[in-house]
């Protein structure tokens, strides 16, 4: 499977922090586990402004109608499209079906992600990354639904 980097523990967020969860790492011990970062994947630094998709989620993205903008306009569609492919090949390389990404991310988001106002508001919708994953047959789950079916 792969895991969003950050849950891991790895400093791979836009802050230059991560969003350990211990009892996710607990729950895939045995596993085998890719940390992947899709951002840092498609070139961005870290830290890195924080970015937002503005128009649409993560499939609008991908059919070049939605934008990914940070917080200052500047336009990085292309490197999440650059990370997200990236990891795709990951993902192809290995015959990976399962992800657990991090939600509310413009790359990982699996339920929900923030509006593109960037005024911390949020909608129903997939990062750019998890579009891709599922769009090609992985099922992506946030760390709540997966460790509530394991
Ligand atoms: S792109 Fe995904 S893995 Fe990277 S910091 Fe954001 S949520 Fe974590």
């Amino acid at each position: 499977m792969i895991v969003s980097a950050c849950l891991l523990g790895l400093n791979c967020r836009y802050d230059g922090g991560n969003v350990k969860s211990e009892e996710l790492i607990k729950a895939v011990e045995d596993r085998c586990v890719i940390p992947v970062c899709p951002e840092q994947l498609g070139g961005l630094p870290t830290p890195r402004e924080t970015c937002e998709i503005v128009s649409g989620d993560g499939f609008d993205v991908l059919k070049g109608k939605g934008r990914v903008l940070s917080k200052s306009g500047v336009d990085y569609t292309e490197n999440f499209v650059k990370g997200a492919k990236e990891v795709l090949k990951i993902v192809k390389t290995f015959g990976i079906k399962l992800a657990i990404l991090k939600d509310l991310s413009p790359s990982c988001g699996v339920k929900m992600i923030y509006d593109g106002t960037f005024s911390g508001k949020t909608k129903v919708g997939v990062g750019v990354c998890t579009a891709l994953l599922r769009l090609n047959g992985v099922e992506v789950f946030t760390v709540e639904e997966f460790l509530n079916k394991e």
